[in-house]
């Protein structure tokens, strides 16, 4: 194997944009270059016209009306403006927001950010399989909780959370329902408005669409919800987002949304098969274990822990040929474990030991299989090298054994 191709695996951390997406957004760089926001020339009306079509083609994708898309930067912004958006226009009603322990730092900075402010949130944790527990939950609304923001789909584990039954507790105790709803956006359905979500984040980047532009889809009917503006300006987005509108970026988003109406159903089905191969395959190895409930994943994701293989290692074994993510070092240069892994009770060991594997709309049968091939030999190896691992096929106890020298 001399003629080096990276195989790209961690879809969950950014998707290629589709080339179909780039194609759309190329004229709005240099011909159609004008301010959606210029009301008073041919460039302005073309912008805008081409950022309509784009809420157009997203609310499509969601079944919701155009004018509920408020655009962003990003997830990370639109989380940021539902968050700390609800706790400043609903502050009359309350100040406890729940969420849960497995979110993304989106969502679990902008919270410590507010408790800062006097919000007062409550974490939930979740049970070994990931999912929130849904008696945990209504137990934590009190009479003065304003917003539950529980993500659709987690990003390491792929994990889709009980939306429907989220939101029954929401609407049952007059409770605004947030998700961040950016893994699974554009790959399986997620009809906010027919579910009872009230307020829901997503980004373009994870859907085959660009970096830099996400949107907050925002309820304007049973109930009408409003956000604070979280940046002052020209009152762009119905006054709660000013900024001018990247007009490309939207473009390729709203692509993005239409293939994806379009595609997720064939996207679906045969990435699941993918996964459930690399998944069989790799879990035919000793002492290997899935995280996360499969009943209710992602159809492109598989997290799998390789018991006594430390992660960070194991990558280092596939020299540059796969990208993956270990459960190690995903939020920070330091060699933490995951704090989702974590959160679903696996000890540290486990964490440090997991890799995740996410599939996406380019990758093929035999980079799978060629990656099948490289964890499977990365693990034997690791494994060969181990010490731990030899008194482990010795059959020791090693939960039992002191580590520490006295
Ligand atoms: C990627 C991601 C984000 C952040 O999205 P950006 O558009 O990069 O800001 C937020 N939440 C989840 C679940 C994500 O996977």
């Amino acid at each position: 194997m001399n003629q080096r191709k990276l195989i790209y695996l961690d879809n969950n951390a950014t998707t290629p944009c589709d080339p179909r997406v780039v194609d759309a957004m190329l004229p709005y760089f240099f011909e159609k270059h004008g301010n959606a926001a210029s009301r008073s020339h041919q460039f302005g009306w073309e912008a805008e016209d081409a950022v309509d079509y784009a809420r157009e083609q997203i609310a499509k994708l969601l079944n919701v009306e155009d004018k509920e898309i408020i655009f962003t930067s990003g997830a990370t912004e639109s989380n940021n403006l539902a968050i700390k958006g609800v706790f400043e226009m609903y502050a009359k009603k309350g100040n406890h927001i729940i969420t849960v322990e497995t979110e993304h730092k989106a969502i679990l900075d902008t919270c410590g950010h507010l408790e800062k402010q006097g919000a007062e949130i409550t974490y939930l944790k979740v049970k070994e399989d990931g999912l929130v527990d849904l008696a945990a939950l209504e137990a934590a609304i009190k009479p003065n909780t304003i917003l539950i923001s529980v993500m659709w789909a987690n990003n390491e584990t792929g994990v889709i959370q009980p939306m429907q039954e989220i939101a029954k507790l929401c609407e049952k105790h007059g409770v605004l329902f947030h998700s961040d709803a950016t893994q699974a956006v554009g790959k399986i359905p997620t009809h906010p408005r027919e579910l009872g979500v009230h307020l829901m984040s997503f980004t373009a980047h994870k859907m085959y669409g660009p970096k830099g532009v996400g949107a907050l889809y925002v309820s304007r009917k049973n109930p009408r919800v409003k956000v604070t503006a979280q940046m002052d300006g020209g009152g762009h987005e119905r006054g709660m987002r000013s900024g001018t509108l990247n007009v490309p970026g939207i473009v390729g988003f709203g692509k993005a949304a239409e293939i994806a109406r379009e595609e997720m159903g064939k996207d679906a089905e045969r990435l699941s098969k993918l996964r459930d191969h690399l998944e069989a395959e790799l879990t035919k190895m000793e002492e290997t274990k899935v995280n996360g409930n499969v009943g209710s994943r992602m159809p492109h994701v598989s997290n799998i822990s390789f018991k006594h293989v430390e992660g960070e290692g194991l990558m280092m074994t596939f020299n540059q040929n796969i990208a993956v993510s270990s459960g190690s070092a995903c939020t920070s240069a330091s060699l933490e474990p995951s704090y989702v892994l974590v959160g679903m009770g696996l000890g540290d060991d486990l964490a440090h030991s997991s890799i995740r594997f996410s599939l996406g709309r380019f990758t093929t049968q035999e980079e799978v299989d060629q990656a099948i091939e490289l964890v499977r030999n990365g693990v034997n190896h690791m494994r060969e090298l181990s010490p731990i691992w030899e008194m482990y096929l010795d059959g020791v106890d090693l939960s039992k054994i002191e580590w520490t020298a006295h």
